[in-house]
C-alpha cells in the first residue's frame, strides 16, 4: 500500500480498486446503529486546514473518529500561522507530537509534497491550491460505481471552471486509470486544451455543452471559483449560465440513466439550477455521505489498520 496520498496519480488501478472496495465495506457500517470500528485506536490523525472547508474537514473528522483514531483539528485561523509561522515549523511541531497521519488543505499547490518530506506519518492531500483533491476523486468514483455499477467505459463530462479546479484534475487522473472516458467542457478561457493533454492524452475537450450531453453517463458540474480569478474569464454570470449552466431543459438531453454530480459548494443558479441540484438524478448529497466512507478507506489502508 502507498504511504501518502498526494495526487490521484499515486493510485494505480489495483490500489484505487482496493480503496473503492474498502469504501464499500465502510459504507455498510454507516447503516449500523454503532458506526464505530476500533481499528485505528491509539493512532493520531491531524487535520491541518489552511483554507476554508465545510464538507472535507467534517468528513475527514467523521472518518477518523469512526475508526476510533484520536483527531486533532488545526485551523490556520487562531494558530501561530497568523503570527507568520511557516509550514515547515508547523510540520515539525506535528512531528514532535507523533501524528500518524496529517490531512492537509493548503492554498499552495504542492504543499502536501513538501509536508511529506518533513513528517514521518502519512500525508493526505485534502486540496492544494488549483492542483489536486484526490479523496474527492475517490468519493466521486465510488458514487459513480454505486449508481451505475461500473467505471470502465463510463462517459463522464466535467463541466465549467476546469482551469481552477483541483477536483477536475484529480478526477481526470483517477477516472482515466479506472478506464472511464472523460470530456472536459466549458468556455475556452476556462478549459485550455493543454491542461487536458497534460493530464491524459485521451481526454477530450468540447466548448459546446448541448452537443455533449446526449452521449454522457455522468455530468459533473464544477463551481465557478471566482476567488481564484484575477481576470474576467467570461462576459457575465448570466452569459456563463446560458451557455454552460445545467438547467432542467439541458438535463433532459442526458440519457435516462445518467447522473448529475457536483463536489460542492454550489453556486445555485449559476453552474446548476436548484431544480437540477435537488432532482432525483443529482447525487450531490450521496457524494457527501460517500466521502466519509472513501476517507475511512484511505485512512484505514494508509495507516495499515488491522481488522
Ligand atoms: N470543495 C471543492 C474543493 O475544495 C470544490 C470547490 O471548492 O469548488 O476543491
Amino acid at each position: 500500500m502507498i504511504k501518502h496520498l498526494r495526487s490521484a496519480a499515486d493510485l494505480d488501478l489495483a490500489t484505487a480498486t482496493l480503496i473503492l472496495d474498502t469504501a464499500g465495506e465502510m459504507a455498510a457500517l454507516a447503516g449500523r446503529e454503532v458506526k464505530k470500528l476500533p481499528t485505528l485506536r491509539g493512532r493520531t490523525v491531524v487535520n491541518l486546514f489552511y483554507e476554508d472547508s465545510t464538507r472535507t474537514r467534517i468528513s475527514f473528522e467523521a472518518a477518523a473518529k469512526r475508526l476510533s483514531a484520536d483527531v486533532i483539528n488545526f485551523s490556520a485561523k487562531g494558530s501561530s500561522v497568523s503570527k507568520g509561522e511557516s509550514l515547515k515549523d508547523t510540520a515539525l511541531t506535528l512531528q514532535a507530537m507523533g501524528a500518524d497521519a496529517v490531512v492537509i488543505r493548503h492554498s499552495a499547490s504542492g504543499a502536501p509534497h513538501r509536508l511529506a518530506s518533513w513528517v514521518d506519518g502519512s500525508v493526505i492531500n485534502a486540496g492544494d491550491g488549483t492542483h489536486e483533491h484526490p479523496t474527492q476523486a475517490l468519493l466521486d468514483a465510488f458514487t459513480m460505481r454505486s449508481r451505475l455499477g461500473r467505471l470502465a467505459g463510463l462517459r463522464v463530462a466535467i463541466v465549467g471552471d476546469v482551469l481552477h479546479s483541483r477536483v477536475a484534475r484529480s478526477n481526470v487522473l483517477l477516472l482515466t486509470t479506472l478506464g472511464a472516458h472523460v470530456t472536459l467542457v466549458g468556455p475556452p478561457t476556462l478549459v485550455p486544451r493543454d491542461i487536458a493533454a497534460a493530464l491524459s492524452p485521451a481526454t477530450k475537450v468540447s466548448y459546446d455543452l448541448d452537443s455533449v450531453l446526449p452521449d454522457m453517463d455522468v455530468v459533473m458540474m464544477l463551481r465557478v471559483q471566482t476567488e481564484r480569478m484575477q481576470d474576467s474569464y467570461f462576459p457575465s454570470a448570466r452569459e456563463y449560465s446560458r451557455r454552460y449552466g445545467l438547467d432542467l431543459a439541458r438535463m433532459r438531453k442526458l440519457p435516462e440513466h445518467a447522473i448529475v454530480m457536483h463536489p460542492g459548494p454550489m453556486n445555485r443558479g449559476m453552474e446548476i439550477t436548484p431544480e437540477v441540484a435537488d432532482s432525483s438524478r443529482s447525487t450531490i448529497v450521496e457524494q457527501v455521505a460517500n466521502g466519509v466512507s472513501a476517507r475511512m478507506a484511505v485512512l484505514y489502508l494508509l495507516l495499515g489498520g488491522k481488522a
